[in-house]
């Protein structure tokens, strides 16, 4: 990939880049519920001014941004010391996996909320017994009348407190093979039979659910890419999530090194020679992340779909990430251990890096199998 940018793309960096300096999001809040509310605010400033979903095709309300130009959006956004926006999921999963697989009518109901953050969407695919192995999933749906009764639980269903639609994937038929019998459905999440039960995390924030959802009813128009098709269509929303994130993932890593090396500066420790290597370290694993997250896009412009770059730049980022979380508690003695301050923060968040968005033993055997070509595990 040349990285370069065109004049295009510095005509379009430069009119972000002013938007961001007129629209400050303002001081980061600590509260759950008020930092929510702040990424939600935010959204609505990003989609009034046009830049909620740079990469969405411009007759969705997007602004058909190409690759390049997404990877600057979300550099900048990084720059800006700017959040995501609240709607993450429905932005960059939920909505890119209705433009390929749902109905046109589909695409006119649900869209636009997604976009403006009037819906907030959650991703229900984990089961207490289905993670790593989605199709393993038991959850069911059976069909009554205009629609389909569904039953099961789902688990570390991140924002589901505040979502109106769920991207549930069901067993819809228990007969068939393990990855045929599921279905893509979404499911409205303001009705009684769907319990939100928010899991208390190391951090002490409720960033994830339990669901518990006793015969919730799913109108027959929220079926998603047709009756037992459910596992193609969840590969496109998992193969958004890895591509979309990926790349704000280097942005976010570089913030908080720049962050670290402040820190270190203002206690005169720069010149030690242990802590001067070990920022070094990190500052060389930074700049390979962020050329394999553009690598990454070559990728994508290559062959349309995102390709094992985004489960490297993943495994790298949470590395990397728990490293220097490790290295400022170092740093900073006690003070990264205090309650509420940010550093004690990160150093607790970091342990679910290597969790989220797939763990870093499933993205070494996807690095292992289709990079190196080695045996899939498990098999003779
Ligand atoms: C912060 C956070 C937010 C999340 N948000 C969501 C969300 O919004 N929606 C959602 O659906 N899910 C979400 N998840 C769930 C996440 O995607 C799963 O945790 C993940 O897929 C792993 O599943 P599991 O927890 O069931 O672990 P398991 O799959 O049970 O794995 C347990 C351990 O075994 C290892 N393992 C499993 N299979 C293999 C194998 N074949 N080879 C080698 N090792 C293996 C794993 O690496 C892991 O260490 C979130 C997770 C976190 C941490």
């Amino acid at each position: 990939m040349d990285l370069t940018f065109s004049e295009g793309e510095l005509a379009f960096r430069d009119e972000l880049r002013a938007w961001l300096a007129a629209n400050d999001p303002g001081p980061e809040p600590s509260a759950e519920r008020a930092h929510y509310a702040w990424r939600r605010e935010f959204q609505r400033r990003l989609y009034e001014g046009g830049w909620a979903a740079v990469h969405w095709p411009v007759e969705h309300g997007g602004r058909g941004a190409t690759l390049t130009e997404s990877a600057i959006f979300f550099e900048e956004l990084g720059r800006a010391r700017a959040p995501l926006a609240a709607n993450v999921l429905g932005l960059l999963l939920g909505g890119p996996t209705l433009m390929v697989w749902g109905t046109d009518e589909q695409k006119d109901r649900f869209l636009g909320p997604i976009l403006s953050g009037e819906e907030i969407w959650c991703q229900g695919f984990s089961e207490p017994d289905a993670g790593s192995d989605l199709a393993a999933l038991k959850t069911r749906a059976v069909p009554d009348g205009e629609g389909w009764r569904v039953t099961g639980q789902k688990v570390w269903t991140s924002g589901a407190q505040y979502s109106k639609w769920c991207m549930l994937v069901a067993r819809t038929d228990g007969a068939a093979a393990k990855h045929k019998g599921l279905t893509y459905f979404l499911m409205d999440m303001e009705q009684e039979a769907v319990q939100v039960r928010p899991l208390r995390q190391i951090t002490g924030e409720s960033e994830f659910n339990e669901l518990f959802i006793e015969d919730a009813f799913i109108a027959g128009d929220c079926v998603v890419g047709g009756v037992g098709n459910g596992w193609k269509v969840a590969l496109t929303t998992l193969m958004n999530e890895r591509a979309g994130l990926a790349f704000f993932l280097q942005v976010l890593l570089r913030r908080s090194l720049d962050d670290l090396i402040d820190a270190a500066a203002a206690r005169g420790l720069l010149s030690d020679d242990v802590v001067a290597d070990r920022l070094g370290a990190l500052h060389v694993k930074a700049e390979i992340l962020r050329l394999t997250a553009y690598r990454g896009l070559t990728a994508i412009e290559r062959y349309g779909q995102p390709g094992p770059e985004g489960s490297l730049t993943k495994w790298m980022w949470s590395d990397a990430n728990q490293e220097l979380v490790q290295l400022a508690a170092d740093i900073l003695g006690p003070e990264a251990l205090t309650q509420g301050s940010r550093w004690g923060y990160e150093l607790l968040r970091a342990r679910g890096n290597s969790i989220e968005g797939g763990t870093t033993e499933i993205l070494k055997n996807i690095v292992a199998e289709r990079v190196l070509g080695l045996p899939r595990a498990g098999r003779e």
